[in-house]
């Protein structure tokens, strides 16, 4: 059982020093989230569907809707019901493109879903069957995408090539009420090409089947700044869609779509662990690759920005060196090889903030080994973005002052 406490103090330092407990603590930045929905839904120029996978707790989605976000891409029925339960009037599009039958069922009759995407001939058999032929459908085809440059090459797992896309947007276009094209580029995509390269390939479907779209969805994977890497900004992914999709020539009935999960939440969390061990340059932490911290692991390696808060009034002042992190289960795989750079001199009984965890984050946690205990809070101060290195907080001093 996992132990939730709620407190709510002004920055993560605050919330530690007053921490009665050595077990990870999880900070919500709600301020940090209605920014980055306030900043995509006034610059994209189209409807903004939150990927609910990224990071779908209630209060995460709570304040992006705050911000602005009024669409959800959800992938499966405890997503939809999620989304329900935080927001009764969302509009909630079901984008995966295989889905079981039931859920086709109750999100199409129990929650008014009314957007479904599909991949294949088989799939679209089952949306009308399933929803006993409606009228009302919005049936929108993932597109494959060629091998890109994103940290997580999605290629290989859905969508459709694209001469079986026309195909199945031709069949889309005689049934359902709208059709649309979907791709994903792939999460933590550092390249604004890539989405013009997809718009290109787009092109090519829309010419050879052609169907006039009434949706075109230009999928998810817009990046964040990791320690090592400060991605272009929104701005240009933005321009670069532009310039693809004025190539398009699309019907002006044609709503833009996107799907950001990353971009939205990363910086909204971040963890904060303790250092239980130290051993030359590895550092024994509370939270590891089974909980928070999966995509620190061997299979992705993002390197997130940390920053120590030391314990009670000391500084610690030593120049900063690489450190890799191990985690709390036994499992030599519970390993974090960064570099993260602390300063040398931090010590066992200190705390480490890890940032930009929001997105891919706690989601991802199992429990593993019993190590599933974390503690919550809300905080309203600078979360560690980009900056690589150690911020001191001289704690007793800050108190007494
Ligand atoms: C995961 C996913 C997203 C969100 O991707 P990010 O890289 O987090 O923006 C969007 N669309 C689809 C179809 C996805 O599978």
């Amino acid at each position: 059982m996992s132990v939730m406490q709620k407190i709510a103090r002004r920055s993560a330092a605050d919330v530690v020093r007053e921490l009665d407990a050595d077990v990870p603590l999880i900070c919500l930045r709600p301020e940090e989230l209605r920014k980055k929905a306030r900043a995509f839904v006034e610059s994209f120029p189209g409807d903004v569907l939150y990927a609910v996978k990224c990071n779908p707790d209630a209060e995460v989605l709570k304040h992006l809707g705050e911000g602005g976000v009024t669409h959800f891409d959800a992938a499966s029925m405890t997503e939809i019901r999620q989304v329900r339960s935080v927001f009764p009037d969302a509009v909630i599009h079901f984008m995966h493109p295989i889905k079981a039958r039931s859920a086709i069922r109750s999100a199409y009759f129990e929650h008014g879903v009314r957007d479904f995407v599909l991949d294949s001939f088989a799939e679209l058999n089952k949306i009308l069957a399933e929803t006993k032929n409606a009228a009302d459908l919005v049936l929108v085809v993932r597109l494959a995408m060629p091998k890109g440059q994103a940290v997580y090459d999605l290629s290989g797992k859905f969508g459709a090539a694209p001469n079986d896309a026309a195909a199945l947007l031709k069949a889309c276009a005689k049934v359902a009420a709208k059709v649309g094209i979907s791709f994903h580029v792939g999460s933590q995509c550092v390249d604004p090409a890539a989405y013009e390269r997809a718009l290109d390939l787009t092109g090519q479907v829309l010419e050879q089947s052609g169907v006039a779209l009434d949706v075109l969805d230009v999928g998810g994977g817009f990046p964040v700044a990791y320690a090592d890497v400060v991605p272009p900004p929104l701005s240009h992914f933005f321009a670069a869609i532009a310039r693809g999709v004025a190539k398009l020539d699309l019907p002006a009935q044609c709503r833009l779509w996107c799907e950001p999960g990353r971009a939205l939440v990363a910086e909204g969390q971040s963890v904060v662990v303790q250092v239980q061990a130290k051993k030359g340059g590895a550092l024994y932490i509370n939270d590891g690759v089974y909980g928070t911290l999966s995509d620190a692991g061997a299979a992705v390696g993002l390197r997130f920005p940390v920053r120590v808060i030391a314990q009670g009034a000391a500084r610690r002042q030593g120049r900063l060196r690489a450190f890799e992190f191990f985690g709390p289960t036994c499992d030599s795989a519970d390993r974090m090889r960064g570099p993260f750079l602390l300063p040398s001199d931090i010590q066992v009984g200190d705390w480490i903030e890890i940032g930009q965890v929001g997105a891919y984050g706690r989601v991802l946690s199992t429990g593993f080994n019993g190590f599933d205990e974390i503690l919550r809070a809300t905080v309203d101060d600078r979360p560690p973005v980009e900056e690589v290195g150690a911020v001191l907080v001289p704690l007793k001093s800050v108190r007494a002052a």
